[in-house]
């Protein structure tokens, strides 16, 4: 399996919009130990223009001095952290996230760093920035935390083999480890190119290389009834307020009964029992970890314990609480 990460089951997302956590699902629905499920990174800084998939504002911008402004025109970084705008990716991520909630509309100020060099020095953004009918030389960009990367993912070895026997699993579907709770810029491209050689290699010592006169395989998948219209939004919302930036265990709960009740609502549809498996494991997997650490942020125990460790949920576990918890009374 290398079928991507699961941003797109949270309402702002920086990926592709066939990445909505389908190759963990699936490993998930035929048994496999699922780990981290809970470390999701939002990004501090994709462009807030109503776009899907929402466009990043590279880090690169603060690192040539961009700053991020509120409403009000607050300088709000340099309060919260001493490295104000070049604070760790999830500090500035909950920092935009708590500004966009109290209304005050933060923006990443590029004018006095850059001027008009934005154009040449980073068209990418300047494109996107186009496109959204945004002028960076003359106007701050407005951003938005967005899901980003899962570091979570199912759980494989050094070779990339998963709890099932013959599943082998790279890229970000997978949870090799290496991001610990919060993956470094960059490092995510390096772990898929590595983990892919592995895989490759070790298909090959357990398998052995393929027969030469090998019948090919044409696969004629049943005809499936489709997600439901709305369906995915539903999700993405739920997942967005009780799983998103800041977590506790209320908003946790109320997350995995909806999880459940749009579940309910379709359970003959393979894809998206996909997308349902994987937001009740993070969702799990989240309201379980009674700690801050890395990306994952409980409001209501914001202590990092003394010892990491790391979960492993299958989905029978993570549905086993789910199913446990009480119905909401109103
Ligand atoms: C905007 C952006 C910028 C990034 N920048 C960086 C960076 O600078 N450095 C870095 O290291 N990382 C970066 N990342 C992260 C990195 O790009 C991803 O982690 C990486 O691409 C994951 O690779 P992958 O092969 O596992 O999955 P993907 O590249 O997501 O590919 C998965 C593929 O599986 C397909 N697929 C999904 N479901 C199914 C299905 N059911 N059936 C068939 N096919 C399916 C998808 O269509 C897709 O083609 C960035 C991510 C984003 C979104």
């Amino acid at each position: 399996l290398a079928g991507g990460g699961s941003g797109g089951l949270y309402a702002l997302t920086t990926n592709p919009p066939r990445i909505r956590g389908q190759a963990i699902g699936m490993a998930a629905r035929a048994g496999a130990q699922i780990a981290d499920a809970e470390f999701v990174q939002f990004h501090p800084t994709a462009i807030d223009c109503g776009q899907d998939p929402a466009p990043l504002a590279t880090e690169a911008l603060r690192g040539e001095g961009a700053h991020l402004l509120n409403r009000l025109g607050e300088r709000f970084m340099t309060a919260l952290h001493p490295d104000a705008e070049l604070a760790p990716r999830d500090v500035v991520a909950r920092a935009i996230y708590a500004q966009t909630q109290a209304g005050l509309r933060p923006v990443l100020d590029t004018r006095a760093c850059l001027g008009d060099r934005i154009l040449a020095d980073f068209p990418a953004v300047a494109g996107a920035c186009a496109r959204a009918g945004i002028d960076p030389v003359r106007q701050p960009i407005p951003v938005a935390a967005a899901a980003h990367y899962h570091m979570g993912g199912v759980a494989v070895d050094e070779d990339g083999r998963a709890s099932l026997d013959r599943l082998w699993v790279c890229g970000e579907a997978s949870s090799t480890g290496l991001h610990g709770a919060n993956r470094l810029a960059s490092n995510g491209l390096l772990e898929a190119l590595v983990f892919a050689r592995r895989c490759a290699l070790s298909i090959e010592a357990r398998l052995g290389p393929p027969a030469q006169d090998a019948a090919l395989i044409t696969l004629r998948p049943a005809a499936r009834p489709h997600r439901r219209p709305g369906a995915g939004r539903r999700l993405r919302r739920a997942m967005t307020e009780g799983a998103g930036v800041l977590r506790d265990a209320q908003g946790l709960t109320r997350c995995l009964r909806e999880i459940a009740a749009i579940e309910a609502a379709q359970p003959d549809c393979p894809a998206l029992l996909n997308m349902t498996a994987t937001a009740t494991l993070i969702a799990a997997a989240a309201l379980m970890r009674q700690e801050s650490r890395g990306a994952h942020c409980r409001t209501d125990f914001p202590q990092t314990l003394p010892e990491g460790r790391r979960s492993r949920l299958t989905l029978s576990q993570a549905l086993a609480l789910r199913a446990s918890l009480e119905p909401e009374t109103t």
